[in-house]
C-alpha cells in the first residue's frame, strides 16, 4: 500500500505559517504535532489578552474560579463527552500493582515491547472544556438571578495537526453563565456582541458565524444538524490565509441550553432545570491570529493594539 500525500494550498500556507513561528522562535516544536513551547513574547501575548478580556466582562461581576487541566472522571461519565467525542477525549491512566507486575513491565520495556497495558485508568481525565469541572460543582439550587463564572485553564482534545492554529493542549478563558432559559439566551446573545467588539479593537477581522462542534460518527450527524438548526453556537472566526479558508474559530458563544444542568441536575430558584451558557475564548489561537495580522515583532505592531495589550 502506498501513502497518498495530497497537499492542497491551504495546507502549505498552513505550514508556512508554522515555518514563520518556530524560524521567530513564537513557538518551540516537539516530536508531536500540536504540542508546543511558546516564547516569552508569546506569552507576553497571552498575558495582556486574559488582563484585556478581564477588564472587558468585568461588569458582569463573575465569581472567579481556577480548576487544574485534569478532573474527575465521574464527573467526565456525566457530561457525555464519550458518547460524542470520543476521538478527542483524553483519559490519564497510572500504574496501581505491585512488584511481580512491575517488573513485568519492565521486562517488556526491555524487549521494546508496549507496557502501557500495565497501566489502568487513574479516577481524573484530561478537562476538553474548561466548564466542565465548573457545572460538576453547581449541583443544587442555583442563586436568584443564576450564578456567572470567570474561568481559565488548559483544555486537552486529541487532535493532532500540523495546522499551527490546532493544538491538542490549549489555554482557554470562558465566562459561564447558569441560570434560567431566557437569560442564558440573552447572556449568550449580549455578551457575543461584547466578545466582537474586544476582538475587533485588536485589529483582528472578526466575523460572528453559526457553527457546530465535531460530534463523532453517524449519530454525531444529526447533533451537527440540531445544532446549526436551533443557532446554539456562534464561533468568531478571523480569516488568516486569504482567499484559502473561509476563517478559524479563535472563540464561540454557546448556548448549552440543560445539556450540563440536567446532567448535575442544576437548578433554578423556581425548582425547573436551569440553562447554561458560555462564550469561551481561545488564548493561543487569539495569540496566533494576531501575529499572523501584524506579523513576528511586536515592537512593529499597531500603536493602539501594543497599549490594549500593554505591550
Ligand atoms: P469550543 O469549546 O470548541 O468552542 O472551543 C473554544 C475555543 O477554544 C475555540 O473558539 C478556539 O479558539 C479554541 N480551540 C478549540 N479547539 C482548539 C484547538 N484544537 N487548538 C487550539 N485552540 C482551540
Ligand atoms: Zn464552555
Amino acid at each position: 500500500m502506498t501513502d497518498v500525500l495530497v497537499s492542497t494550498p491551504l495546507d502549505e500556507a498552513r505550514l508556512a505559517f508554522r515555518d514563520e513561528l518556530l524560524e521567530s522562535g513564537m513557538l518551540v516544536a516537539t516530536s508531536v504535532p500540536g504540542i508546543y513551547g511558546r516564547s516569552g513574547d508569546f506569552e507576553r501575548i497571552v498575558t495582556g489578552l486574559d488582563t484585556l478580556l478581564g477588564e472587558s466582562f468585568a461588569s458582569l461581576g463573575a465569581t472567579v474560579l481556577r480548576f487544574p487541566p485534569v478532573y474527575p472522571r465521574a464527573d467526565f461519565e456525566r457530561t457525555d463527552y464519550i458518547a460524542s467525542f470520543p476521538d478527542l477525549s483524553g483519559i490519564v491512566s497510572s500504574f496501581e500493582d505491585g512488584d511481580r507486575e512491575h517488573r513485568e513491565l519492565l521486562a517488556a520495556r526491555e524487549d521494546g515491547h508496549a507496557w502501557d497495558g500495565w497501566l489502568k485508568p487513574a479516577d481524573v481525565v484530561l478537562t476538553n472544556a474548561i466548564c466542565h469541572p465548573l457545572y460538576a460543582t453547581l449541583e443544587g439550587t442555583l442563586p436568584e438571578g443564576g450564578s456567572v463564572h470567570d474561568l481559565s485553564g488548559y483544555g486537552f482534545r486529541h487532535e493532532p495537526s500540523n495546522d499551527p492554529m490546532r493544538l491538542q493542549s490549549f489555554r482557554m478563558r470562558e465566562f459561564v453563565f447558569a441560570g434560567t432559559p431566557d437569560a442564558a439566551q440573552l447572556y449568550r446573545d449580549t455578551w457575543l456582541d461584547t466578545s466582537v467588539a474586544v476582538l475587533a479593537s485588536l485589529g483582528l477581522a472578526v466575523d460572528a458565524v453559526p457553527a457546530n462542534d465535531p460530534f463523532f460518527g453517524r449519530a454525531g450527524k444529526m447533533l451537527v444538524s440540531a445544532q446549526l438548526r436551533e443557532n446554539l453556537k456562534v464561533e468568531i472566526i478571523v480569516p488568516l490565509y486569504g482567499d484559502l479558508h473561509e476563517g478559524t474559530a479563535i472563540a464561540s458563544a454557546n448556548c448549552q441550553r440543560d445539556h450540563l444542568t440536567a446532567a448535575f441536575d442544576i437548578r433554578t430558584t423556581d425548582g425547573e432545570i436551569a440553562h447554561g451558557a458560555c462564550i469561551a475564548f481561545g488564548m493561543e489561537r487569539t495569540a496566533l491570529a494576531l501575529l499572523r495580522t501584524h506579523g513576528m515583532r511586536l515592537d512593529a505592531w499597531p500603536v493602539d493594539v501594543r497599549a490594549l495589550l500593554g505591550l
